[in-house]
């Protein structure tokens, strides 16, 4: 069970609680991208996060027809995603406050069942040799400087083949977890999922991904929530039910961080150089094309995505797309050519890294 007691410097944002009981999606829509631009003048006004790092986690294949909602022409199977990771670090509370978004094991990550299958199908060898793994996250903490006890929390945009037991259970009972002093925000809805996946729900969980971690490591969410200035999670359903997006501001403005879409051509489908998605946007009249894996419920994905667009800034020398940093994003590869991103952000870098923040900071200090 996870902790219901919310820690202080979690900030309620109920601008969107409205617009998502409304009856009916069209009405849903309307209403969330309304609500949204509300949302995003209240974000914007904190001001800006203190710093935001990016490191690569791993290169996936991944099937065309799920990235792109089959709508883009090019004949290959599998194009290729990169994930990656964000070091987030807001003010609060009179402190600095580090956060880790999508710091995706990647090693324990290729254990979910979809993954699995498709080593099964191919072969170790031909999945490895199309997969890469970047270096591992305590690399990226020494690079940052900021040690593991200085990480306060963690968070995904889903949990979608995420396993948090090498990162928040503790490696021997009664020892210290890798990160000994972090919490994982995630939703509850996402975290009731997790607990009774539904049959087609499963190819994409690992159930026991939060084994042996404390109950007082994981804080579950209802809603909307800032921390600091310049951060926060704000509901995205319908890739999963317990989807959350990532917001965070910088000097260019508001960037959104989930899965939704695969890059910003999936935000743009209009101006795509990709094959079949700007023919698609124009005889359908969509104006996102879904990453569409599991289909929990598409018409809020799409809503969600809308909402992202909303909340967004656009890229300063190319206003027609917005600042939306996929999680897992296109990449260029000789086996999928015709399938690379129109633009890619490739990294978000702003700010000073504090790097004495934290309470692990703090304690080893005390
Ligand atoms: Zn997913």
């Amino acid at each position: 069970m996870p902790n219901d007691v919310l820690p202080a410097e979690l900030i309620r944002l109920a601008d969107l609680d409205a617009a998502w009981v409304e009856c009916g999606a069209g009405a849903r829509l309307n209403a969330v991208r309304r609500a949204g631009r509300r949302l995003r003048d209240r974000i914007l006004a904190g001001g800006a996060v203190r710093c935001v790092r990016t490191a690569d986690v791993a290169a996936f294949p991944y099937p065309t027809r799920y990235g792109f909602q089959g709508a883009a022409a090019a004949p290959w199977p599998f194009l290729f995603l990169r994930n990656r990771m964000h070091l987030v670090q807001v003010a609060a509370a009179g402190r600095t406050i580090t956060i880790l978004v999508n710091p995706t094991d990647a090693v324990r990550s290729a254990r979910a069942p979809f993954f699995a299958r498709m080593e099964e199908r191919y072969g170790k060898l031909a999945t490895k040799l199309l997969s890469s793994t970047h270096a591992p996250l305590e690399a990226a903490l020494r690079d940052w400087g900021v040690s593991p006890a200085g990480v306060d929390y963690v968070t995904f945009d889903h949990l979608h083949v995420q396993d948090l037991r090498g990162l928040l259970a503790p490696a021997a009972p009664g020892g210290r977890a890798f990160l000994p002093n972090a919490r994982l925000l995630a939703q509850r809805a996402e975290l009731e999922t997790l607990a009774g996946l539904h049959p087609l729900q499963v190819e994409w969980y690992i159930p026991e991904c939060l084994a042996g971690v404390p109950a007082d490591r994981v804080v579950a969410l209802d809603g909307d929530y800032a921390i600091g200035g310049g951060f926060a999670l704000v509901r995205t359903p319908g890739h999963t039910g317990g989807n959350h997006s990532i917001v965070v501001v910088t000097d260019r403005g508001a960037w959104t961080i989930s899965e939704n879409g695969i890059c910003v051509d999936a935000y743009a489908p209009g101006t795509s150089r990709i094959r079949g998605l700007a023919r698609h946007a124009r005889d359908t009249g969509v104006e996102v094309i879904l990453n569409a894996n599991t289909r929990e419920g598409s018409l809020d994905q799409y809503t969600s995505m809308v909402l992202e667009k909303t909340l967004a800034d656009p890229v300063p020398d190319r206003p027609e797309l917005p600042q939306h940093f996929s999680s897992s994003e296109l990449v260029s590869h000789p086996l999928a050519p015709g399938l690379s991103p129109t633009y890619a952000h490739g990294a978000l870098t702003y700010g000073v890294v504090d790097t004495g923040a934290g309470s692990g900071a703090i304690r080893a200090s005390a």
